[in-house]
């Protein structure tokens, strides 16, 4: 299965190059999606038309929601060893995060009142069974010579999640979450990535992929779980919520565009670079404020000592993942959510001849982009008119943002 893996380890490799200054502190998520952008011809259309649909307030189940976890910690010979008690601990933490119900919430600024507090009723428990009815405490130890799984994997470190290359298989990945617990060094022995998670498919914030491609569940990498390292204690929360359909809060992108796509998420023009930094870098206007960069969420990189809450709408979307793409995994659920959609972006005419507008009765910023996903040039007003006439025919993306919303449409021109 490795093998179609292939075309991406060219890439890989240039790409985790650039990671090597901070090895430790990155999660896996934008490597993936970059990856998905070099195989898939059509990645940026489908990027641009699709990342702020989630933008939405969700309706909130309160039944809780509970999920099995089995952890395989893959022991080598010079890696930290980790007892059960420690994985206790990282599944409290887990919990008290995902509900809101930890003690540093009162670190989260007062500012953020307003988009703070609510729980996903999401809770883990380590399972008691494993998937053939047997009894278990959730924890599967695998005694490995594999000191790199980087190093041997075609794509990240997946053969961690293979008993066949020194790794361990899956439990039923529809009814446990697997959280794999590694090395994963490559060949420089340096680590490749934190963590990473695998989103499901089809989820209306996210560029489309196929999961298949990854093995469902969570990877840590071995010093950042449990509580062998301070500073580890954030890693399982952010990738569980990546695992849980939550993106990068400041969008993945480097300025103001750049969206999570979640309604209440602060606006921000980058991460917050390990630090905690006190800035307001993109204007936004949520429930009335423009709200500064969001340095407490565990979405963004920030110190980890500072990263204390999610926000209610990324609870909710959670807790809307949970009920309608992981249904097996959510247990003694007998209700389901609806997610809306909200209205698309005005432009026309499309196809155009030359001349587009954008409709929209409020002040509107807009990026156009060539279909590489070039930006060929930006601009703003009260519905602002483009003129192609000066480029090649073909397609192009519109990127609008007006009030707090973000949108994109593929546009044509023929002249
Ligand atoms: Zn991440």
């Amino acid at each position: 299965m490795f093998i179609r893996y292939f075309a991406f380890i060219i890439f890989l490799f240039s790409a985790t190059a650039g990671w090597s200054q901070k090895p430790h502190t990155h999660c896996g998520a934008e490597l993936i999606q970059q990856q998905f952008r070099q195989k898939n011809a059509h990645f940026n259309e489908a990027f641009f038309s699709s990342t702020l649909k989630a933008r939405t307030a969700i309706k909130r189940s309160t039944e809780v929601c509970t999920v099995q976890v089995v952890v395989h910690i893959l022991q080598d010979p010079t890696g930290p060893s980790i007892s059960n008690v420690q994985v206790q601990q990282e599944i409290d933490r887990l919990n008290l995060g995902m509900n809101h119900q930890n003690a540093d919430t009162n670190d989260i600024r007062p500012v953020f009142d307003g988009i703070t507090g609510e729980p996903s009723n999401i809770w883990f428990t380590l399972a008691s069974t494993n998937p053939e009815g047997n009894p278990s405490n959730g924890i599967v130890r695998i005694d490995t010579d594999v000191e790199g799984f980087g190093a041997i994997s075609d794509l990240l470190a997946e053969a961690a999640k293979v008993t066949a290359f020194g790794g361990s298989d899956p439990w039923d990945v529809n009814r446990y979450l697997n959280i794999w617990v590694c090395n994963t060094a490559d060949a420089s022995g340096a680590p490749i990535v934190a963590g990473y998670a695998t989103p499901p498919g089809g989820l209306p914030n996210w560029p489309p992929f196929d999961p298949s491609e990854l093995i469902d569940g969570v990877l840590i990498q071995s010093e950042f779980f449990g509580s062998i390292a301070s500073q580890a204690q954030k890693v399982v929360l952010h990738e569980v919520g990546h695992y849980f359909g939550l993106r990068h809060i400041w969008g993945d992108d480097f300025d103001c565009f750049g969206d999570d796509g979640i309604d209440d998420t602060p606006s921000m023009s980058d991460n917050s670079a390990f630090e905690c930094p006190v800035q307001n870098t993109c204007v936004d206007n949520i429930l009335g404020q423009n709200l500064p960069d969001m340095f407490e969420n565990y979405m963004d990189y920030s110190f980890p000592d500072c990263q204390v809450s999610f926000t209610n709408e990324q609870a909710s979307f959670m807790r809307w993942v949970a009920e309608n793409s992981r249904v097996e995994l959510c247990s003694g659920l007998t209700t389901s959510t609806v997610l809306p959609v909200k209205q698309k972006l005005q432009l026309f005419p499309n196809p155009t001849k030359g001349l587009l507008q954008i409709q929209s009765n409020e002040f509107t910023e807009y990026r156009l982009f060539d279909a590489s996903g070039r930006v060929c040039e930006q601009g703003a007003g009260l519905s602002p008119q483009i003129d192609l006439k000066k480029y090649a025919p073909g397609i192009y993306f519109v990127q609008c943002k007006y009030q707090s919303q973000i949108d994109a449409q593929r546009v044509v021109y023929i002249p």
